[in-house]
């Protein structure tokens, strides 16, 4: 069911507690932000609340600093560039509970920004720890979660503080739900699934849950090599996961079954070793030399995909289809991140390396949509509800 947003609810002069997902890559040595994509894919919830003259209180986690002060991840250079972002100024505290974090709170004008510390100083945040959860929603009227990405852990930010306050929805994390759900219940037909990455075992849920909804199933990466198996292909020295080789047997039939295709690589790039100095070759599926890896997708492969994917309205795309980032094994990755922006369909791509290499290559923009949650995507994808999202108002 559709959530509640921040639409719905009255914010002018109310303290409003933002969940964002500002964990963002930092240059270790520098403490310089690398990427700030995830602070860019909160900004319209946070203007729309300054705006609307709330006082707007925002929390996230940064890095793993399990549970300790660790100087490295203190949120100031978050709170530095939001603040150049939206060319008004953002104020920072020492904690993100306590007396501290109140002051600063009571400091806020009506359209004011506070961002408190990193919410992992405190052990309690993901241990959920209802103290902790009640100390966080002291500082709130209303609650808004607009942190997809973290949607999947049930933390205290993003579900103990909701039994304390009305929670709802930012505009991220409402654009996540419609992209991803739309393709879970009303995708345009036909519609592809174009799956990759390392091991069938992260995958499984997701081909189960999406098999039943798509017309076509195309198989990259290191995972095809097990699906090649399973179809008695050698693969060489490629990881192949012994105890998924009758389920990769099986959805194959499913998808016969349900007058789906299931293709596999034809040909394939394979190595000798998987280094940065190592040379790639091409070789028919029938032809991968016992001591080599599957790297890639071969040529003829990447012609096959893109004539199926061509025909498409939808395109879902997860993992990338070879080891990306080493360059000579990228190429049918890129020429898949090329295809999809070149496409009129609807292209929605998740996960967390797949959609790092959409942003690398600079073509977000022309897909549809590229979610923000890697590991949650994922999972609602699996068809599993996300703690985050279940404790969110519903829209009547
Ligand atoms: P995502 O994060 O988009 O969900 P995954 O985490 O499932 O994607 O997969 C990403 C990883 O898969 C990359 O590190 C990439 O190197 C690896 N990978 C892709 N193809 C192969 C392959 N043929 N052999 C080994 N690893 C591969
Ligand atoms: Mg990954």
């Amino acid at each position: 069911m559709a959530k509640k947003t921040v639409r719905d609810m009255a914010v002018e002069g109310k303290r409003v507690l933002v969940r964002v997902d500002f964990n963002v890559p930092l240059d270790m040595k520098t403490g310089v932000i690398t990427d700030d994509s995830r602070i860019r894919a909160a900004l319209p919830t946070i203007r729309y609340l300054v705006e609307h003259k709330a006082k707007v209180i925002l929390c996230s986690h940064l890095g793993r600093p399990d549970g300790k002060v660790v100087e490295k991840l203190q949120m100031q250079p978050v709170a530095q560039r939001l603040s150049q972002l939206m060319n008004l100024p953002v104020a920072t505290v020492p904690d993100c509970i306590g007396d501290a974090a109140e002051k600063a709170v009571n400091a806020l004008k009506d359209g004011d920004i506070l961002l408190l510390e990193n919410i992992r100083f405190h052990a309690e945040e993901k241990a959920n720890a209802p103290a902790f959860a009640q100390a966080l929603a002291k500082l709130a009227d209303i609650y808004v979660d607009d942190a997809f990405g973290t949607a999947h852990r049930a933390h205290a930010s993003t579900v103990g503080v909701t039994r304390y306050l009305p929670a709802v929805a930012g505009f991220l994390m409402e654009k996540e739900l419609e992209a991803l759900g739309s393709i879970l219940t009303n995708p345009e037909h036909p519609f592809a699934a174009l799956l990759g990455g390392a091991k069938v075992s992260d995958k499984i849920s997701l081909i189960q849950n999406i098999l039943e909804k798509v017309d076509l199933i195309l198989i990259g990466g290191g995972m095809a090599a097990t699906f090649l198996k399973a179809q008695g292909y050698e693969v060489g020295a490629s990881l192949v996961e012994a105890d998924k080789q009758t389920l990769a047997y099986e959805l194959a039939e499913t998808a016969k079954r349900n007058r789906a295709s299931l293709l596999l690589p034809t040909d394939v790039v394979v190595a000798s070793n998987i280094t940065a100095e190592a040379t790639g070759e091409v070789v028919p599926i029938a032809n991968i030399p016992p001591s080599k890896y599957i790297v890639d997708i071969g040529p003829e492969t990447i012609e096959l995909f893109s004539q199926q994917i061509r025909g498409c309205r939808t395109v879902f795309w997860n993992g990338p289809m070879g080891v990306y980032e080493i360059p000579q094994f990228a190429q049918g990755t890129k020429a898949m991140v090329e295809l999809l922006a070149g496409l009129k369909a609807t292209t929605i791509v998740g996960g967390g390396s797949t959609a790092e290499i959409v942003e690398e290559m600079n073509l977000s923009y022309r897909m549809t949509h590229v979610s923000t949650g890697g590991g949650a995507s994922l999972t609602f994808l699996e068809g599993k509800t996300l703690p985050g999202v279940a404790v969110l108002l519903d829209k009547k």
